[in-house]
């Protein structure tokens, strides 16, 4: 079991980041449950850890204004202690060609995505600095490095963003002890992708996902809340600057180098 850990993980009230925050409870980790909008959902998480004897809480912030991050790190850091862990996996897909592109959306979206990572690694640092020692785990995605599900490629570009500023940040906090990694997640069943297909829809592109990966099916949250686990591990402290695809071994993009 860990000791003395607190993870904040962003947007922890539903699918990858929900697992996430059980899975860093499960190894004994205390969790702040962040959330933008569902409170209730983010509650069931919060009471799920307690119910299996964890500490846990929940804080509504938006990731993408700092003071609201800012605001959000001193409540966790006022009930559960300094911030050990920092999962910044809070993120939004919209959807667009060049045809459809629409500035105000993108922009919604890389504030979330990109800005969201800046505000939460700031707010945490000097904490983290001063004893030493941190895990931070960004979650980007294998768009960032070339699979091409038809409609990403806004989304792709901000998690290749995210990709960067990952091997950037880990230069820059590696000195004081901070490890910065990220998980890149396939194709994964949530709200984010379930969510908005229906019916035929969906069997058809979980069909396509499934036809082009070696495992021979989409991913679970769990399946990415494992590897985020182990980057986040007090013994995972010789690995850093590096992004991990967790997607099943998808060969569409693996195929063009
Ligand atoms: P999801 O089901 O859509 O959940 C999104 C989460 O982010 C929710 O908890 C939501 O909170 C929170 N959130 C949204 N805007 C926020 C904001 N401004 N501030 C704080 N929290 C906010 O997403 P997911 O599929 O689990 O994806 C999690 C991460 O993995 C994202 O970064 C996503 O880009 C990445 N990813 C997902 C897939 C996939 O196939 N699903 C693949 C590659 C990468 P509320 O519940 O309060 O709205």
């Amino acid at each position: 079991m860990w000791t003395n850990q607190v993870a904040l993980v962003t947007g922890a009230s539903r699918g990858i980041g929900r697992a996430i925050a059980f899975s860093l409870a499960q190894r004994g980790a205390a969790v702040c449950v962040n959330f933008a909008e569902r409170a209730g959902a983010a509650e069931q998480v919060a009471s799920g850890i307690k119910a299996a004897g964890g500490h846990a809480m929940t804080a509504r912030a938006d990731v993408g204004d700092f003071a609201s991050v800012r605001a959000m790190v001193e409540q966790t850091e006022a009930h559960l202690g300094p911030v050990t862990i920092l999962v910044n996996n809070a993120g939004l897909l919209y959807q667009a060609t060049l045809e459809t592109f629409d500035q105000k959306q993108f922009d919604h979206m890389r504030r979330i995505n990109v800005d969201g990572i800046i505000h939460t690694t700031r707010a945490v640092k000097a904490s983290m600095g001063t004893r030493g020692y941190g895990r931070i785990i960004n979650l980007t995605s294998i768009a960032a490095i070339g699979a091409t599900l038809p409609g990403n490629a806004f989304y792709a570009a901000t998690k290749a963003e995210a990709a960067i500023l990952t091997r950037r940040f880990a230069m820059e906090l590696g000195p004081d002890g901070i490890t910065v990694n990220a998980v890149a997640p396939g194709f994964v069943r949530t709200d984010m992708t379930q969510g908005r297909l229906h019916g035929a829809e969906w069997h058809s592109i979980e069909r396509h996902v499934r036809e082009r990966t070696i495992a021979g099916r989409i991913g679970e949250p769990e399946d990415v809340a494992n590897a985020v686990a182990f980057l986040a591990a007090p013994e995972t402290g010789w690995v850093t600057a590096q992004m991990l695809a967790v997607d099943g071994g998808r060969m569409d993009y693996l195929a063009c180098g």
